[in-house]
């Protein structure tokens, strides 16, 4: 029999049908290196009216669309339950796979435990065995090694963002509506209590970000975070921060770099006041170029900077981006 794959989209922000399209073009990579085989996309949500239209043209060969007013308000029970639903409009598929966005890391583990069938995450290469299951390539210890591990079918793999291409034949869908079942059947009982916006930030988000400005303690306190932002601004750079500086309340967790924040590997990442533990460097030590600031010449994070100033930051800051303001006007200094 030929292997089915579903890939549920993520249609609730750019970065989420960016991840949505890598997921798909993984997928079409992995049937088409198998002979052929069956591509489904899973189109979850609430008036997804216009986005229904676009997605038909992605590539898969048919979109399943549960377009339902419970599915308004992201809550990962629900949508656990919505993701069951669509599996089980197909007979048999040999893996589902999620987008490497909040989506996907938030229903792995649930929607594997509902098909009570094998689920990983942070996907790195993919591959069907004979047996009918999956093998799974993914990191370890932040990214130093990584493990192969085989899963039975229907998998349930989350994939690691960035690290699959778009299709690259998207070719027009039909699209086939798939009903909810009736409340109570399944959708468990959370209730949503209360939802926080993310603080809006005028600097390009921290994991896609070509380059990242972090701060740790050596700036001595929240209110000296202006001189920070006013460099990331002028490099068009994303902010990240230690997770000393996130722990003592002057940053918000979504900037932590680290084995406990987000990883990145931009092209270039300044680390500014930050000592360079462990913890920090494997999140960011693969970025193309380090550059550090700081006012002890033996800290470790010297040892992985390409670029390394020593000094107070809190006066290297203001020349630093006055001087990038002017290379950038063409006013080379
Ligand atoms: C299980 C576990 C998980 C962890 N996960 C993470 C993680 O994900 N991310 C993370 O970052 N940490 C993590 N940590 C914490 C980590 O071990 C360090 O404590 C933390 O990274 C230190 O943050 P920091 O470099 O800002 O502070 P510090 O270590 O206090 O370093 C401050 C640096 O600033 C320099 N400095 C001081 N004044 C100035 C100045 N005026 N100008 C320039 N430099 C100056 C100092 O010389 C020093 O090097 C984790 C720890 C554990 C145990």
């Amino acid at each position: 029999m030929s292997p089915t794959a579903l890939v549920l989209a993520d249609p609730r922000s750019p970065l989420g049908i960016r991840a949505t399209l890598e997921a798909l073009g993984a997928a079409e990579a992995l049937l088409a290196h198998h002979g052929g085989g069956k591509l489904v996309l899973g189109l979850l949500g609430h008036s997804l009216g216009a986005l229904r239209e676009t997605a038909a043209g992605w590539g898969a060969d048919e979109v399943l669309l549960l377009d339902d007013a419970r599915l308004a308000v992201f809550q990962a029970e629900t949508y656990a339950w919505a993701a069951e639903t669509i599996v089980k409009r197909l007979s048999s598929p040999t893996v589902v796979l999620l987008p490497g966005s909040t989506l996907g890391r938030e229903l792995v583990g649930r929607l594997s435990a509902r098909l009570r069938g094998g689920g990983t995450s942070e996907a790195l290469e993919l591959d069907l065995e004979d047996t009918g299951g999956i093998r799974v390539r993914r990191p370890l210890f932040g990214g130093k090694a990584s493990e192969t591990v085989s899963l039975p079918a229907p998998a349930v793999v989350s994939l690691r963002a960035n690290a699959f291409a778009p299709p690259e034949h998207p070719r027009p869908s039909r699209v086939v509506p798939v009903l909810l079942p009736d409340p109570g059947a399944g959708s468990g009982g959370a209730r949503l209590l209360e939802r926080l916006p993310v603080p809006v930030s005028d600097t390009p988000p921290l994991t896609q970000a070509p380059v990242v400005v972090s701060g740790g303690r050596g700036l001595h306190g929240p209110e000296n975070w202006p001189l920070l932002e006013d460099l990331a601004r002028a490099l068009g750079a994303g902010l990240g921060a230690s997770r000393a500086v996130v722990d003592a309340g002057w940053r918000p967790a979504s900037e932590q770099v680290g084995q406990t924040g987000s990883s990145v590997s931009p092209q270039l990442y300044v680390a500014v006041g930050i000592s360079g533990a462990i913890q920090h460097l494997v999140g960011m030590s693969s970025s193309r170029c380090i550059v550090a600031i700081n006012t002890d010449p033996s800290a470790p994070i010297f040892k992985v900077a390409d670029y390394g100033i020593v000094g107070d930051a809190l006066v290297l800051l203001p020349a630093l981006t006055e001087a990038v303001r002017r290379v950038r006007a063409g006013v080379v200094p």
